[in-house]
């Protein structure tokens, strides 16, 4: 059903309902062009919306200072709260069970002060191997924090020899091998090096049956793949919102806190007053009273001008709305699997699922040697994708902005690398 011409790339482009969305992005530029960019897995490109919505916060400060709180045209008090609305039709989760704040790893830290309770018998967590850094680092040290040895805590599951994907049947047999001792399950909800999607709702009910909590880190999955955190009844999950949602550099992140727990006022918890019920908060009072919500789980006022980025983008993902984006993604990411398929000058291989249900927008093609050097080749082309080491090229379309045309001038370019320059 694909074909290898720019006229059917354009024939798409003219059919795709959200090609009007590119618009209402900047682009990178290299030699006075829009570079071809593919990541938004990694930062997503500025939505022109949100000078217009800082220079308000701006103003509503110069005009309203403190009175800003309740008076600016967005009243600050409620930030948050401009954000997790449009949340909650991204990751499937009531608006009670969404918290706006902070970043990833903070937020990963907190709730696992919150769900990873260690007892005598059940101490264990299970991350994948390999791991994004940061997880790995906040497993490691609440591991420590708890007195316990991260070698006998921590369990990875491996792709098998030879693979390089993680098995389902091999998370699922090490959850029931370790079921007296399994503790946690903490997952990235798709794999940041090779792309792998896994089946989160699956792994949520393994787990509870052998009586473990579970959680995701969704920073590849939030505003790629929609998924039902309320409805599968996840635990907790955590992300942050400069990849697919586009909130900018280092902007705030989010938590999930399943109702279940989140309506809980005595699950342990580390407290700030911005946690404190409303009614309270402001008697300046001994005694912290979370909400029965998982805004209980907030530290501080609303860091306002990390989130006003985010509140513009998300005004774009729920205009465009999170079915038509993932529909266009499947199409668009096949595509250029199917134009990768035609290469044959350069050596490589796509070590993401073929299965689009296990994957979302990004293709990571892992190269035995050479690697950088033709990231080099692609980086001076105009093309703008990253390099994972040890060896893999990164390449994401992100729906909202890409285009048909786009993965196709993309295919151009690498078909006509010379690699043996
Ligand atoms: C991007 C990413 C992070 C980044 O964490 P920050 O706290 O936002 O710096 C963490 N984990 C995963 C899996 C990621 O992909």
């Amino acid at each position: 059903m694909f074909e290898v011409s720019k006229a059917f790339a354009e024939e798409q482009d003219q059919k795709d309902i959200l090609a009007p969305f590119r618009e209402q992005f900047y682009f990178p530029q290299r030699n006075g062009k829009n570079a071809t960019y593919f990541c938004g897995n990694s930062l997503g490109l500025q939505p022109k919306n949100v000078k217009a919505a800082i220079d308000q916060e701006l103003y509503d400060w110069q005009q309203c200072a403190v009175e800003g709180y309740w008076g600016a045209k967005n009243p600050w008090l409620y930030y948050q709260q401009y954000c997790s609305r449009p949340l909650t039709e991204i990751v499937g989760a009531g608006q009670d069970e969404l918290s706006v704040m902070n970043t990833l790893t903070v937020n990963l830290h907190l709730m696992m002060i919150s769900f990873y309770r260690p007892t005598k018998q059940r101490f264990k967590v299970l991350m994948e191997a390999g791991a994004f850094p940061s997880d790995q680092y906040a497993v490691e040290t609440q591991v420590k924090l708890h007195g316990l040895d991260p070698a006998e805590a921590i369990i990875e599951v491996s792709p098998r020899q030879g693979e390089h994907l993680i098995r389902e049947e091999d998370i699922f047999r090490i959850i029931e091998e370790e079921s007296s001792s399994l503790a946690l399950i903490l997952l990235g909800g798709i794999n940041y090096y090779t792309g792998q999607l896994f089946n989160m709702q699956s792994i949520t009910d393994v787990a509870h049956k052998a009586g473990a909590l579970v959680g995701f880190d969704l920073a590849h999955v939030v505003g790629n793949v929609p998924v039902k955190l309320h409805d599968w009844k996840v635990d907790f999950a955590v992300w942050c919102s400069y990849k697919y949602l586009n909130g900018g550099p280092g902007a705030v992140g989010g938590a999930f806190v399943h109702e279940k727990h989140a309506r809980n006022r005595n699950q342990q918890r580390l407290g700030g007053w911005w946690g404190n019920e409303e009614a309270t908060r402001f008697k300046m009072e001994k005694g912290f009273e979370p909400k029965g919500r998982a805004e209980g789980w907030q530290l501080s006022t609303a860091q306002v001008f990390n989130m006003v980025a985010l509140k513009a983008s998300l005004e774009l993902f729920e205009s465009a709305g999170m079915a038509a984006l993932r529909d266009k993604s499947i199409k668009l990411t096949n595509y250029l699997e199917f134009l990768l398929k035609q290469i044959e000058n350069i050596n490589f291989e796509i070590i993401t699922p073929k299965n689009c249900k296990e994957r979302g927008a990004q293709l990571s093609l892992l190269f035995h040697d050479r690697g950088k050097d033709i990231q080099q080749k692609m980086t001076e082309a105009g093309l703008i994708v990253d390099w994972r080491e040890p060896g893999v090229i990164r390449i994401s379309p992100a729906p909202l902005y890409n285009s048909y045309g786009d993965v196709f001038h993309f295919y151009e370019i690498i078909a006509n690398i010379d690699s043996n320059a």
